[in-house]
């Protein structure tokens, strides 16, 4: 038995703050805004996997106003969205994710970024793909003030009927 689920997420950039992508602190002028470590690879990968368990999405199982998770690291919080989808017998098969930021370039990122999701979810590198877009210039992401993701997962049942 599979599962499929899809998660986005969008977080505005801000001077001062620390850019970090699927677990890797990327050098950049500009970093994400938010409560936890703001890694929106790590946050669209957990609400795909909690879309596929349809358990809600992450802000229901990590609340913002919750200081516990304040400046929390995310693939910790992604590692415990694994927890529960195993508890729920399930395991990861593979994860595509599209990560659109206009700069720094992330390609020379992206090898790491599926070995710390990879190890992170279970599997094997490459079961993890990271694609890395820019906004070519247009909407938020376009003008620098946004990184966005997108992510889909496959999940397939470990228990045998
Ligand atoms: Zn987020």
């Amino acid at each position: 038995m599979f599962r499929v689920g899809i998660g986005h997420d969008i977080h505005r950039l801000a001077e001062g703050r620390p850019l970090v992508l699927g677990g890797v602190q990327i050098e950049s002028e500009r970093g994400a805004e938010g409560h936890s470590d703001a890694d929106a690879l790590a946050h669209a990968v957990a609400d795909a996997i909690l879309g596929a368990l349809c358990e809600g999405d992450l802000g229901v199982h990590f609340p913002d106003r919750d200081p516990q998770w304040k400046d929390a690291d995310s693939l910790d919080l992604l590692a415990r969205v694994m927890w529960l989808a195993g508890g729920r017998g399930w395991k990861v098969v593979n994860l595509d994710a599209t990560v659109m930021l206009e700069r720094p370039r992330l390609r020379p990122f992206v090898q790491l970024m599926r070995e710390k999701l990879a190890q992170t979810l279970g599997v094997e590198p490459d079961c993890v793909s990271v694609k890395a877009k820019t906004g070519e210039g247009l909407d938020a992401v376009g003008r620098g003030e946004a990184v966005s993701v997108h992510a889909v997962i496959l999940l397939e049942s470990v228990i045998k009927t």
